[in-house]
């Protein structure tokens, strides 16, 4: 039943690409919908988007030109959570990750066996490539005179894409939601292809809960974006919640987690960003890279705004 509460304030935190679907979710937060809800449409909104290539149709293909796309989804009030990886062929991931969560026994189901599931939920299966992102995905290989015959792709992965990563040039992309409603539940969903030609079945930060994805009512939600492989090493998004539950502040927790990720040596080219937001509604986002931005939206807001990241002080 949908009822609302004037006196909590709806608040929508997301990465700086999710204004479409943070813009339709707090539609359904003003009529009372719930932050579960509101998550997983906004997630879908952004991967619907032809035009965003780092989630969802259209989005950045592996080393062998198919799109393998992951997400998750976490339900701060009940802490159930639902996630798929590496799935072909079937765009909405978040609500495969939704289904995982309200229809099974488990919580994570990966390539084939997500992609049957997405089945049984009567997704129809559809080709999530467009001619921009097999385009962009050949440039590379023409580029670099590569071939995908003849060598190992553990060979070709690093020729291909370690240039890149000099320069900080490899694309990789993630939408983050957090959402608080009306009734003051949170939930939080985040949606990715990953990075441009990854080695097949490279699974990021992004559908592994605690890592990439963490909400818990009591104490507030995190979801990040950036190079995963940092954030799964670390556990991220768990660390930061479970630091505000020791009684750090907002701003310690992220400052805490920053510093955890920096004490990994990130090559260069690695980064992480994430998104952070307290059952009060406070929020922050965090970057081991100057001049990152993150997106809010509150229920008294015409519009949402971008809000710079703050970085390790
Ligand atoms: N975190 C994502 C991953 O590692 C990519 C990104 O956010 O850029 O798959």
């Amino acid at each position: 039943m949908m009822h609302t509460n004037p006196h909590v304030n709806p608040v929508i935190v997301a990465s700086e690409n999710g204004r479409a679907g943070a813009t339709v979710a707090m539609e359904l937060l003003r009529r009372g919908g719930c932050a579960i809800d509101a998550a997983e449409l906004a997630a879908r909104v952004t991967e619907d988007d032809p035009q965003e290539h780092s989630v969802g149709f259209s989005g950045l293909p592996n080393l062998l030109g198919q799109v393998e796309l992951d997400a998750s989804l976490m339900n701060g009030r009940t802490l159930e959570t639902g996630a798929v990886a590496g799935v072909q062929d079937y765009g909405n991931v978040i609500s495969l990750a939704r289904a995982v969560m309200d229809e099974l026994p488990h919580v994570l189901l990966v390539g084939r066996g997500a992609e049957r599931f997405a089945g049984e939920m009567g997704q129809k299966p559809a080709d999530q490539r467009t001619f921009a992102s097999l385009d962009f995905w050949r440039t590379r290989f023409t580029e670099t005179g590569l071939e995908l015959t003849g060598a190992e792709l553990r060979h070709i992965v690093t020729r291909l894409t370690l240039p890149l990563h000099l320069e900080d040039r490899v694309p990789h992309g993630t939408v983050n939601y957090l959402v608080r409603d009306a009734h003051g539940d949170l939930a939080s969903a985040v949606s990715t292809s990953g990075h441009a030609w990854k080695y097949p079945g490279r699974v990021g930060d992004s559908p592994i809960i605690g890592a990439g994805n963490y909400c818990d009512n009591r104490y507030g939600a995190v979801a990040c974006t950036g190079t995963g492989e940092l954030a799964i090493r670390v556990s991220t998004a768990r660390s930061l919640i479970l630091y505000l539950k020791m009684g750090m502040s907002l701003e310690e927790a992220g400052q805490e987690c920053l510093a955890e990720i920096v004490q990994l040596k990130p090559r260069v080219g690695q980064y992480m960003n994430f998104v952070a937001m307290t059952p009060d509604g406070q929020h922050r986002g965090f970057s081991t890279m100057a001049g990152k931005k993150y997106l809010y939206y509150t229920g008294e807001m015409a519009e949402p705004s971008l809000g710079e990241r703050e970085t390790r002080r």
